[in-house]
């Protein structure tokens, strides 16, 4: 990235300060923490989205390596976090206003129940990471489970290189990693465009309807006696043949 760019992108997001600019850099520093990781031993993806028959999941980052299956939620908050394994909620301190958000081990849990979904020979447990960003102080976080990780963006790395069991050949990963990107749902925005098109268009003809106007070609709408009593037709008919 050219270096004025980055310096754009620096100003813009000390401007701006939102929600959106906020979690884009989050997931750029965890982006660029995670380019330590050599890459003829990992697969790195970012940004994936799943579909199950019920839901629709995206997933920040997947590291898959010879040691396993990791699994990362970038939060990007300020202040102090104060949060526990069990607990539904966390909450964010920032001096005297508390905001409480979900619990990202339970948000991420149900990101690595949709990947065992996509894996089911894995017999191993996927390693959970929640990633704060450096400007947050992890104030009260308890964890006890094993292959669970709240921690900094800085420490990523180091978390995932302390699993030292080899799991998974370079066959595997590279299967996996091919698996995933062909199961991402990439048009996900066109999809949803396209139910809005829909949806529009089926407003547009009952307003044409209630206006009288044949919602196939424009002219107007007319009622007609038939054998089963009345009905709208067009009054171009027989050149259009629509009817309500
Ligand atoms: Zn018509």
């Amino acid at each position: 990235m050219p270096f004025f760019f980055l310096i754009l992108m620096i100003i813009a997001a000390a401007v701006l300060k939102s929600p959106l600019v906020k979690g884009f850099f989050g997931e750029l520093g965890v982006r660029f923490a995670l380019k330590k990781l050599n890459n003829e031993d990992y697969k790195i993806l970012h940004n994936i989205t799943l579909r199950d028959a019920s839901k629709t999941t995206q997933i920040d980052h997947i590291v898959i390596g010879r040691n396993g299956i990791f699994v990362i939620e970038t939060k990007n908050y300020q202040g102090w976090i104060f949060g526990s394994e069990k607990s539904a909620k966390w909450t964010q301190t920032i001096y005297k206003s508390k905001k409480q958000f979900h619990n990202p081990i339970r948000q991420n849990f149900g990101h690595i129940k949709m990947l065992e979904q996509q894996f089911p020979g894995y017999q191993h447990p996927m390693v959970s990471i929640i990633s704060f960003s450096s400007n947050s102080t992890l104030k009260k976080v308890d964890i006890q489970s094993s292959h669970l990780h709240v921690l900094h963006t800085t420490g990523i790395v180091r978390a995932i290189q302390s699993y030292k069991e080899p799991l998974l050949t370079k066959q595997a990963i590279a299967a996996f990693a091919a698996h995933l990107e062909k199961s991402n749902i990439k048009d996900l925005k066109a999809k949803k465009q396209h139910v809005q098109t829909i949806k529009e268009t089926q407003q547009k003809k009952k307003g044409q309807l209630s206006a009288n106007i044949c919602p196939n070609c424009g002219d107007p709408l007319v009622t007609r006696t038939g054998k089963h009593g009345t009905f709208k037709g067009c009054s171009s008919f027989p050149k259009c043949r629509f009817t309500a």
